[in-house]
């Protein structure tokens, strides 16, 4: 998500004029896309604004800050960025710079007629783009971040930052609210982007030669749950699926992420039925046990995450499953915690993204208290990680062998092998110099494979 917020803010940047520098002390304006989930991403906004301000004392410097900010960092961050804003109010800040008083490399005047896209006829906002300052939540209505102005964000078109990889926006907001989770706090409640603009926007990039499209949400398969009359996120699948059939299939397109309890089997047909949609779900599991679940208000439990999970195996034999975990969630027993390795035996992951659980500013857990100490969290860590690469190295061993269609991504830090993906997304390290294959799909042959990984080499 803050890849593709970053290829906005880019796009409006680069259409007042800027132009983008590698070197820090070489800007005259400097930003951060945020991350709320943990706290480590926001330690690093405060040590790079400190830095920031250093270079300030010295020359003529603007800063700003935007994504995902939580109320308590939103009031600090006042006092140490000059500029923050929602991600929603990015059409405004071209003016928030003029009545800065910046003189921006173009005149901020024609700030909209360089090349930014807005289709002022669609959205539901007013167009008075007059510098608000950011409202400080003072109470529990305050709190929520207004999604009033998303719609814009959605007109601006992306500056995007690969030839071959792309992400596409589909909804923002999430109306879940998972104890542990600071989201419906930081992007507001859910609103979904027009079925209409996605398609158009997966469709060019097809047409434009990209290999790989991902679909944004916090919730995708809540897509279209906010309005009257939109397609459901089953029905916007089928859509780009026939546009894919139409194009000859040439992309991969994959979402993420999907709520367990919202899984229909219409989600899971629709991507059996169309080739172009990736045979790849990522279905976030959170805990392997029931109570904790239920703290953390998931919505769901083992048997209902079950049921989509056989259903998946049913109809997508071929598909990989990835997964989301929190270890040492307040509370959370070893018994407990146990529960999350059965779930890793059970449901055999080809990846999943472990967390050690961290409380955070705004979320309901963050009252509650983070009573597991680091020490048991690191172990548990430890024992999910292990067990992971046991379940996964079976599939992974099962493609030796085998000449499989990988998308080439980047070269590896070893010399003489490049870096890609296969379309279920595990990642191969291929033996070839030849950098000309990045951007493109190229048959492999397996050779060789760990819990993690596997290794590859051209095929004919
Ligand atoms: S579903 Fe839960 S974890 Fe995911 S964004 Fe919403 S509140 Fe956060």
């Amino acid at each position: 998500m803050n890849i593709s917020d970053s290829e906005r803010v880019r796009a409006v940047i680069e259409g007042m004029g800027f132009k983008h520098t590698d070197k820090e002390e070489d800007a005259h304006l400097l930003g951060i896309i945020s991350c709320s989930v943990r706290q480590k991403p926001i330690d690093k906004v405060y040590s790079r604004i400190h830095k920031w301000n250093k270079i300030k004392a010295k020359k003529n410097l603007f800063t700003f800050v935007t994504g995902c900010v939580l109320p308590d960092d939103k009031e600090k961050f006042l006092k140490l960025f000059d500029f923050v804003f929602e991600m929603s109010e990015l059409n405004d800040f071209p003016n928030m710079l003029k009545e800065y008083g910046v003189a921006s490399p173009v005149s901020l005047q024609d700030a909209f007629n360089t090349g930014i896209e807005i289709n002022k006829t669609k959205s539901k906002s007013s167009n008075n783009n007059k510098f608000k300052p950011v409202k400080v939540a003072v109470n529990k209505k305050d709190i929520f971040p207004s999604n009033e102005h998303i719609f814009d964000l959605w007109h601006v078109k992306p500056n995007y930052q690969s030839d071959f990889e792309a992400y596409v926006p589909i909804q923002n907001g999430c109306n879940k609210f998972c104890t542990y989770c600071a989201v419906p706090y930081t992007r507001g409640r859910e609103v979904s982007r027009p079925s209409g603009e996605i398609i158009d926007e997966v469709v060019s990039l097809m047409k434009n030669g990209y290999k790989s499209i991902t679909l944004l949400g916090q919730n995708v398969n809540s897509y279209g749950f906010d309005c009257d009359d939109e397609l459901s996120f089953a029905k916007l699948l089928e859509a780009i699926g026939k546009e894919g059939e139409k194009l000859g299939n040439t992309a991969w397109v994959y979402f993420t992420s999907p709520h367990p309890l919202d899984m229909t089997s219409d989600v899971i047909e629709a991507i059996a039925k169309y080739r172009v949609l990736a045979k790849q779900i990522h279905l976030p599991l959170q805990s392997g046990d029931n109570d904790v679940l239920e703290r953390m208000n998931r919505k769901h439990d083992l048997n209902k995450y079950r049921e989509s999970v056989n259903f998946i195996r049913e109809l997508l034999p071929q598909a990989t499953l990835f997964t989301d975990i929190i270890v040492g969630f307040t509370g959370e027993t070893e018994e407990q915690f146990v529960n999350s390795m059965k779930a890793f035996d059970e449901f055999k992951y080809n990846m999943a993204y472990i967390a050690m659980y961290s409380p955070r500013p705004g979320a309901t857990s963050y009252k509650w208290a983070d009573d597991i100490p680091k020490e048991t969290k690191k172990e548990r860590y430890r024992r999910l990680s292990d067990k992971l690469e046991d379940v996964s190295l079976p599939y992974n061993k099962s493609l030796i062998g085998k000449v499989m269609k990988v998308l080439v991504r980047t070269t590896e830090r070893k010399t003489g092998y490049l870096s890609g993906h296969t379309e279920g997304k595990i990642v191969t390290r291929i033996i070839s110099k030849d950098k000309s294959l990045i951007g493109k799909f190229v048959q492999v042959k397996i050779t060789e494979a760990t819990g993690f990984s596997i290794t590859s080499e051209l095929a004919d």
